[in-house]
C-alpha cells in the first residue's frame, strides 16, 4: 500500500433516524419517546476503501451533529491515514484542540459527538486496511503503540504514558490463552429489552421469560417516573426471574441528590446490583454521596454513558463516585479517549461494564470490551456487556448473541457499516420509509412544518 492509496479523499455524513417511538422502545425517565438515530460518517480513500463510523442521538437535533462533523471535515480529508495511525494521540488532539473550534466544547457536547463518530469511522477504516476485527487490532499493537493513541493531558496526573505502557506489558501475559477462552465462549451480556418505561406488565412478564429461556442471569429496569410503579414493575420482574439472577435499575438522571438516596432506599429490598445515573452526569461529589450512602445497602453506582471526557472520568474514578465504570462507545472522543478510561479504571480498580443499545453501540462496544480482557484487565468477572436487540439488522456485521453471550466479532473493522439499503430507507427527511410516515401522518413532515 502506498501513502499516496491511503490519502482520505472523502468525509461523507448522514442523518439517520429509526421511528423507535413509535413503539415506546427505548423509553425511560428522562427520554420519553426517543428515535434511535446517528450521525453515520464514511471516510473514502484514494484506493476506495472505507472507513464507516457514528454517533449515536436521540432524533431531533442530529442535525446539529451533522453540522459539526461537516466543520470538522477539512481537518481530516486530504490527510494519510498511515500517517494518522502511526501517531493517532497527536491527530486526535488536532481535532480536539482545534483552535477556533475547541470553543464550542471543548471536549464535551456535540463537538465530542462529531469527534466521536469521525475517531470510530478512522478505527473501523484502520480494522478493514489490516483485515482485522478492531478487537483483534487493538489486542495485536504492542502497548506502546496503543498508548501512542492516547492524550494524556489532563490525566497524567492519574496515569502517565510510562505507567500506561507498564500495565499494557503485563496484560500480555497469558493473552493467547485468553483470546482462545474468548473464541469459546462469547463475552457475558445483559439485557435491558425487559424494563423499558412504556412497557406494559404483560409485555415485562413474557420478555422476561423470553430472555431466561435464552439463558440471561442479568436484567435491568427503567426506574424513576413513579416509586409505586417502579415497585410493581421490579415486583413483576422479580416474580419472573427469581432472586438469584442479577437485577439493576437505571432512572437516567431523572433525581436530586437526596431524592435518589431516599428514592433507592424504598427499592433496595428487590437486592439490586446497581442504581445508574442516579442524578446529573456531571454531578461528581453526588455520586460519590449517593454511592456512599447506598453502599451498606448492597447497591452500587454505575454511570458514565453520559460522561463528557477523560477528565470527568478520572474524577469520577478517583472519588469513588462510581463501582461501574459505563463507557459509551459513541461518545467521549472515540476509541482513543475510550482507551484512557479503561487505563484509569483498571489502575484505580474500577470495573467497566459498557452501556450499549441504541443504534450500533452494541456492535462497537462489543470490541473494546473484548480487548479489555484479552490484553488490560484479563478478567471477565462481575463485568458484563449491556445487550438490547434493536437495530442490529441494520448492519452488515451485526452482533451475535448466544446463550446471553457476544460471540467474538471475525470480520475486519469496528462492525460499524450500515446494509446498502438502510440509508435510502431511514436518512431524515427525505428517505422513504420517513417519506411514507410523513404521509399516513405517523410523524410531521419537517418540510412542510417549516413552510
Ligand atoms: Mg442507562
Amino acid at each position: 500500500m502506498t501513502s499516496e492509496n491511503l490519502k482520505i479523499i472523502s468525509l461523507d455524513v448522514k442523518d439517520v433516524r429509526f421511528p423507535t417511538s413509535l413503539g415506546a422502545h427505548g423509553s425511560d425517565a428522562m427520554h420519553k419517546d426517543p428515535d434511535y438515530s446517528c450521525a453515520y460518517v464514511v471516510l473514502k480513500t484514494a484506493k476506495g476503501t472505507e472507513g464507516h463510523g457514528l454517533t449515536f442521538t436521540c432524533g431531533r437535533g442530529t442535525e446539529i451533529v451533522v453540522a459539526a462533523i461537516k466543520s470538522l471535515s477539512e481537518l481530516v480529508v486530504g490527510q494519510t491515514a498511515i500517517d494518522i495511525f502511526k501517531d493517532f494521540g497527536v491527530f486526535w488532539r488536532s481535532l480536539t484542540s482545534e483552535t477556533q473550534l475547541r470553543w464550542l466544547g471543548p471536549e464535551k457536547g456535540v463537538m465530542h459527538l462529531a469527534t466521536a463518530a469521525i475517531i470510530n469511522a478512522l478505527w473501523d477504516l484502520w480494522g478493514k486496511l489490516l483485515n482485522k476485527p478492531l478487537w483483534r487490532l487493538l489486542a495485536d499493537l504492542d502497548p506502546e503503540h496503543i498508548v501512542s493513541c492516547i492524550d494524556f493531558r489532563y490525566i497524567s496526573d492519574v496515569i502517565t504514558k510510562e505507567e500506561a505502557i507498564e500495565i499494557l506489558k503485563q496484560g500480555q501475559k497469558g493473552k493467547e490463552e485468553r483470546i482462545e477462552k474468548l473464541m469459546k465462549e462469547g463475552y457475558p451480556a445483559y439485557t435491558t429489552q425487559v424494563g423499558w418505561m412504556g412497557y406494559s406488565q404483560e409485555v415485562i412478564i413474557e420478555l422476561c421469560q423470553k430472555y431466561l429461556d435464552m439463558g440471561f442471569t442479568a436484567f435491568k429496569v427503567k426506574v424513576g417516573q413513579n416509586l409505586k410503579d417502579d415497585i410493581k414493575r421490579l415486583k413483576t420482574v422479580r416474580n419472573v426471574i427469581g432472586w438469584d439472577n442479577k437485577l439493576m435499575v437505571d432512572a437516567n438522571q431523572v433525581w436530586d441528590v437526596k431524592q435518589a438516596i431516599e428514592w433507592m432506599k424504598q427499592l433496595a429490598e428487590f437486592k439490586l446490583l446497581w442504581i445508574e445515573e442516579p442524578t446529573s452526569p456531571d454531578d461528581i461529589l453526588g455520586h460519590a454521596k449517593i454511592a456512599k450512602e447506598l453502599k451498606p445497602l448492597g447497591i452500587g453506582v454505575a454511570t458514565g454513558e453520559m460522561c463528557c471526557n477523560r477528565v470527568m472520568f478520572k474524577q469520577f474514578l478517583q472519588a469513588d463516585a462510581m463501582q461501574y465504570c459505563q463507557i459509551d462507545s459513541a461518545r467521549i472522543g472515540g476509541v482513543n479517549e475510550i482507551l484512557s478510561v479503561y487505563l484509569m479504571a483498571h489502575k484505580l480498580g474500577v470495573k467497566v461494564c459498557p452501556h450499549a443499545g441504541g443504534v450500533g453501540l452494541c456492535e462497537m462496544v462489543q470490541h473494546l470490551q473484548m480487548w479489555d480482557y484479552v490484553a488490560l484487565s484479563g478478567t471477565m468477572e462481575d463485568r458484563v456487556i449491556e445487550y438490547v436487540d434493536q437495530q442490529h439488522e441494520h448492519f452488515v456485521n451485526p452482533v451475535v448473541v448466544e446463550n446471553a453471550c457476544y460471540k467474538v466479532p471475525k470480520r475486519a473493522g469496528y462492525s460499524t457499516t450500515f446494509t446498502p439499503e438502510t440509508i435510502p430507507k431511514y436518512e431524515y427527511p427525505n428517505g422513504t420509509e420517513w417519506q411514507l410516515m410523513f404521509s399516513q401522518g405517523l410523524f410531521p413532515d419537517p418540510c412542510k412544518h417549516q413552510s
